[in-house]
């Protein structure tokens, strides 16, 4: 047999290829095999019919959480991800040097999802949010931060840094920062900087930064956004910014995406590079966030297009993680990891983080997972 799968009668879309056509996708030892308008069913072992669905590069959630408080989503982490076409989900900081060890033991040792970590400056990590994990500066580790991240290359791609009130110090200044670049160059990564509720103007962080790092949240509507006060243009730093190769993230989370901001950015001209939930067990459960798939619908319901939005969460945010050609897209050699969605015509309600509601009309259901060209996951059969 020619082939182990055959996704049969779908719509590809692979912005980053760019490829947008009926066609069948065919897999064969956990690798993209073949993509054509016609591939013979008795070639492949089992096939699978996705006809008037969409077939695109499994997800990839570049900012989400596995190890808040050491639990979280832990245990549940393979059950959302699968159920939601995300194939590879990267862990924003959610462990520090010294917590590190248990994020690999409890979470990435005994998960099935393709997990990669930011790891935080603070040696803490997100053990305990009530008392932000830099408020006293001495647990910033830079050293042990970039040793982390050396010892540990399999998982661990970058430096996190949360640059907010109430996490790091009002006297603190531009020392976070400075210690966030001084523990990537050592380690030679990428730093994803949270700039909500910054302590200083976002041009003031872009000093710190250099082409591949990340601005996470960079849709939040507080002091210190990527628009100007009067909240009618974007920055210019931030378009020279993105321009340069500066990676702006809108990780949703409980507090960094609301609809009347978002819109603005839109209307300004202004998308965001990824598209990432910044999902925990608290706001996959009760929401406003539930999962990647919910945000990418509230972006097309706010006027991006579905092509923008898959490409923000398949081929770039497969280049922020090095990954580039390998995940992200359905290009035969690269491995099978695929989510296939049905976009749903009705009247959806949609929250926002102020609790804003929004009516939209379409919405990306997941129908099928396949996680290195095995099924993961398959919606029951009323929806699909
Ligand atoms: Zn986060």
């Amino acid at each position: 047999m020619l082939y182990d799968l055959l996704l049969k009668g779908g719509e590809i879309i692979d912005p980053g290829w760019p490829c947008h056509q009926k066609a069948d996708l065919a897999i064969s030892k956990g690798e993209i095999a073949a993509l054509a308008p016609d591939i013979p069913a008795a070639d492949a072992a089992r096939v699978i019919d996705v006809s008037g669905k969409i077939v695109c590069p499994g997800l990839i959630d570049l900012h989400a959480h596995t190890f808040i408080n050491a639990h979280d989503m832990g245990p549940e982490t393979d059950r959302r991800c699968s159920s939601s076409g995300v194939t590879t989900l990267v862990d924003a900081g959610s462990s520090g040097s010294a917590t590190f060890p248990g994020l690999r033991q409890y979470v990435a040792d005994r998960s099935q999802v393709r997990l990669r970590c930011f790891v935080h400056l603070s040696a803490l990590g997100l053990i305990h949010l009530q008392v932000g994990e830099l408020m006293h500066l001495a647990y910033a580790d830079p050293e042990g931060c970039a040793r982390t991240i050396r010892e540990n290359r399999d998982l661990a791609i970058g430096v996190k840094l949360r640059f907010s009130n109430n996490v790091v110090p009002d006297s603190a200044g531009t020392e976070p920062l400075r210690l966030a670049r001084q523990a990537a160059d050592m380690a030679d990564v990428p730093v994803m900087v949270h700039i909500t509720d910054a302590l200083l103007p976002v041009p003031q962080i872009l000093e710190f930064l250099k082409p591949g790092d990340i601005v996470t949240h960079c849709l939040h509507r507080y002091q210190y956004g990527i628009m100007g006060p009067e909240k009618k243009e974007i920055l210019r730093e931030v378009w020279d910014a993105q321009k340069a190769g500066i990676i702006f993230d809108c990780a949703h989370g409980r507090m960094h995406f609301t609809f009347p901001f978002v819109r603005m950015a839109l209307d300004a001209g202004f998308m965001p590079d990824t598209i990432a939930t910044d999902l925990s067990l608290p706001s996959a459960t009760r929401g406003p966030v539930f999962d990647l798939p919910t945000t990418m619908s509230k972006l097309l319901n706010l006027g991006m297009g579905l092509e923008d939005v898959i490409l923000r969460v398949t081929a770039n945010p497969a280049r922020a993680i090095g990954e580039a050609g390998r995940l992200g897209t359905l290009k035969p050699g690269a491995i099978a990891d695929v989510a296939v969605f049905s976009l749903e015509r009705g009247q959806f309600d949609f929250v926002d983080t102020d609790q804003n509601h929004m009516t939209g009309e379409q919405k990306l259901v997941t129908q099928l997972t396949l996680k290195d060209g095995r099924v993961w996951y398959r919606a029951p059969r009323e929806q699909s």
